[in-house]
């Protein structure tokens, strides 16, 4: 996979080298280019940004400039037969980066990421490349940074874990919390490892048992559990139809627990 990231910040992305995206670059899994945006600019300060139209706070990133850039690093062209790049717009108000999206990420050639800093880029950069590229404006959350870089950063690491090769054992993708599956939208459980007990605390017995059938269904309750308590919204989002019997009675705990635990915390909590 080929991916070009233009930023005024190139120097950010030092952690695209080591671990796990560093070892992909080096074995030619990912060919990630970093280009700075000021090399586009014509004036001696090399600026990038200007007063917003409409007056308020902050700074807007200039179209020409996104523009120049953008152009010459699709007509250094992409990996053969790769077409134009998609490319990838970080905003706090796009549509939110989702493991779903990752997995359609990852089977791209060419993904072309444009971090803004200030309160973004002029509008018209996304209307002008809407109409010659696929471009998608993509949130890492709820929440503002300062930068696109750290969500760049973000979504290419998550991405890169999807791709052939990047990871020794397939399974464990497979298994992670929201893979699309039949443990979708379930968050994953507890993991250990050795020691069997530390510091007095043991591990789960079944965990010892090697029976691999108790083991997945005790994993499953544990995930269940998990996502009840931490993301209830992803409980509502379950399937109907992906729960066993067994789901439909741990599920069941879940809920009395939760009701007994309001009803003791007194009346207001019981409205929450
Ligand atoms: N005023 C803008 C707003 O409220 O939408 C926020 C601008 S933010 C300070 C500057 C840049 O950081 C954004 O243009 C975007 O590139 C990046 N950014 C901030 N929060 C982000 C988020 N949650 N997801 C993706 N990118 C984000």
């Amino acid at each position: 996979m080929r991916i070009d990231i233009i930023s005024i910040f190139p120097e950010y992305f030092t952690p695209l080298e080591v671990s796990l995206v560093g070892k992909a670059r080096e074995r030619g899994i990912l060919d990630i280019r970093l280009h700075q945006l000021r090399d586009w600019t014509h004036d001696v300060h090399k600026t990038v940004d200007d007063t917003p139209y409409g007056g308020g706070p902050g700074m807007v990133m200039k179209p020409e400039v996104w523009g120049e850039a953008i152009d010459a690093v699709i007509a250094q062209g992409g990996p053969e037969g790769a077409g134009l790049p998609r490319m990838i717009v970080p905003t706090p108000s796009g549509r939110p980066f989702t493991q779903r999206v990752a997995l359609e990420y990852a089977r791209e050639p060419w993904l072309l990421f444009t971090p803004a800093r200030y309160e973004g880029i002029d509008a018209r950069v996304v209307d002008e490349y809407r109409s010659r590229l696929r471009v998608d404006e993509v949130s890492i959350g709820d929440y503002v940074l300062a930068g696109g870089e750290a969500a760049v950063l973000v979504i290419v690491e998550t991405v890169a874990r999807l791709l052939p090769g990047v990871i020794g054992n397939a399974q464990s993708v497979a298994d992670d919390s929201f893979a699309p599956g039949p443990m979708e939208n379930l968050l994953e459980g507890p993991v250990y490892t050795k020691p069997p007990v530390w510091r007095g605390h043991p591990v789960p017995e079944i965990l010892l048992s090697g029976h691999h059938a108790r083991i997945a269904r005790w994993r499953r309750d544990q995930a269940l559990r998990r996502t009840f308590e931490m993301r209830p919204d992803l409980i509502a989002r379950l399937d109907p139809e992906s729960l066993d019997e067994r789901d439909r009675e741990v599920l069941a705990e879940c809920r009395e627990r939760h009701e007994a635990a309001a009803f003791r915390a007194g009346p207001q909590s019981m409205a929450d």
